[in-house]
């Protein structure tokens, strides 16, 4: 496995591959270790997952170097990324044992009914590239606390993120075999779905990645998660803070350069307001630095490979060929490296790529719509249902509005994004379950009725 730079096409390292047999002997280790571990008391688990939290802030710099190095983003938000598994580990930490305390139903006079959260063994991840700490992190953090263990096969452009959160564990002190990655393409990943000593997978990525872990897992009756695409609505209504909305909208669709299922994709703007909101944000999108990502200053680096700004620009060509206007970027950069700008389209026809499809890096599509209803139903015109976001000074209206959109989650006059105190999921074909927070950490537990008479 070799990987680039994609700030520069430079090669930096090349991985082994691990072989069936390795796979096999992980497998096992994940095994043995789930034996002991579902028993180890919640309190040492937890006391684990601070030690992990207190790695990552220590070694913050170096991780984040690493996956700017492996993927092109900004440092400065590959270093929050770090700090946000720290969180995302204390978290669990702290709320684990709630999370997981045991219900109590009503039963008959005498007796006892209630649920219990039993772990339910070892769990596949398989985690994309955009947040290649993170992705990992927030599966990791809640599963492990629940008593399960982890096997991560994560994106092949960033093996060395998935080695090194490997060691994080392990420096952390979890017994060998609690979590594992595994340096294998993505055609190895039925055969480990189809395993019978691996119980549940979790998939973050593409639609078509997902369905093929969820067909093979479904076939095995195992439980999945899927945390896929999302092609967010950001609704301006005529009464929003268009400054606030401008400023955040800007930063909600290049964080991360674009890449982040739940950035700002369509922006859905009230007539009245139309000219004035896109104005502020085209002002506010070509203020972003865009710029070698290991500069403190940069808010843009380069796409995480030149297939990936390709595939973008092909999009963006097809929507302006279709009648699409360009107000800002459009064309990839004239240096070294995938570098796209931070691009805003406007005048879209119906079911050309910027309307109809993802656009996974910096480009704004921006539409106009008449009232409210309109709004609403130019938010849910995607197969996406992921997160929207609304902007509008009244509260009645917001709360309306997000009880309309069809998605996972909807914040009114805040970015979308996740939390490890909120869930974080999906409905249509951005996928299914739930990641973080109570619900998070029930997705991979088997629910148990206990009755005591
Ligand atoms: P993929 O879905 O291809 O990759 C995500 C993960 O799934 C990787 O570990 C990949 O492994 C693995 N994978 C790919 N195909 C299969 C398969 N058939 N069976 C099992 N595992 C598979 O995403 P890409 O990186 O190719 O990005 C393509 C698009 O996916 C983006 O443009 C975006 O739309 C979406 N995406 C969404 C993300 C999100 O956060 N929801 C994150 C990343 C991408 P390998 O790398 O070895 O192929």
């Amino acid at each position: 496995m070799e990987t680039t730079n994609p700030a520069t096409n430079e090669r930096i390292d090349t991985y082994e591959a691990d072989s069936a047999d390795d796979v096999d002997a992980a497998l096992d280790r994940a095994t043995d270790a789930y034996a002991d571990w579902r028993d180890v008391p919640m309190r040492d688990r937890q006391e684990l997952l601070v030690n992990a939290a207190e790695i990552l802030r220590d070694r913050k710099r170096e991780f984040a170097e690493l996956m700017t190095r492996e993927m092109g983003k900004p440092i400065s938000q590959a270093e929050s990324e770090v700090e946000k598994c720290a969180w995302g580990c204390e978290h669990y930490a702290e709320y684990a044992e709630a999370y997981l305390a045991d219900e109590y139903y009503p039963s008959p006079p005498g007796t006892t009914a209630k649920t219990q959260y039993d772990p339910i063994g070892p769990v596949l991840a398989v985690m994309p590239w955009n947040y290649p700490f993170w992705q990992v992190f927030r599966f990791a953090a809640p599963s492990l606390a629940a008593g399960n263990v982890g096997l991560l096969k994560h994106a092949s452009n960033v093996p060395g993120c998935a080695l090194a959160i490997e060691e994080i564990f392990r420096e952390a002190g979890f017994p060998e075999g609690v979590f594992q990655s595994l340096l294998i393409p993505s055609d190895l990943v039925d055969d480990i779905v189809e395993d019978e000593r691996v119980r549940a997978a979790t998939l973050t990525g593409s639609g078509p990645a997902g369905r093929a872990v969820a067909q093979t897992a479904g076939d095995q009756l195992k439980p999945t998660v899927l945390e896929l695409g999302g092609s967010d609505p950001f609704v301006v209504f005529d009464d929003a803070d268009l400054d606030a909305a401008a400023e955040t909208g800007a930063l909600a669709r290049n964080l991360n350069g674009g890449q982040s299922c739940i950035a700002a994709k369509r922006f859905i703007v009230h007539e009245s307001v139309a000219e004035a909101f896109t104005e502020k944000l085209v002002d506010e999108i070509e203020a972003l630095t865009v710029g070698d990502p290991m500069d403190e200053d940069t808010d843009v680096g380069p796409q995480s490979s030149e297939g990936a700004m390709e595939h973008l620009h092909e999009q963006v060509e097809a929507s302006v060929e279709a009648g699409a206007t360009v107000l800002a970027g459009g064309e990839p950069m004239d240096r070294e490296g995938a570098f796209y700008p931070p691009t805003v389209l406007t005048d879209i026809p119906a079911n050309c790529p910027a309307d109809s499809e993802e656009l996974f890096g910096p480009v704004a599509s921006v539409f106009t719509v008449e009232d409210e209803a309109e709004a609403i139903e130019k938010a849910n015109d995607t197969r996406f249902g992921l997160g929207a976001s609304i902007w509008t000074e009244d509260r009645d209206r917001g709360e309306r509005v997000a009880g309309r959109i069809d998605a996972g989650c909807t914040f009114i006059n805040q970015l979308t994004k996740s939390d490890p105190r909120v869930p974080f999921g999906g409905v249509k074909d951005s996928g299914y379950g739930r990641e973080l927070s109570k619900e998070g950490i029930h997705e991979f537990v088997n629910r148990k009725t206990v009755w005591i008479e």
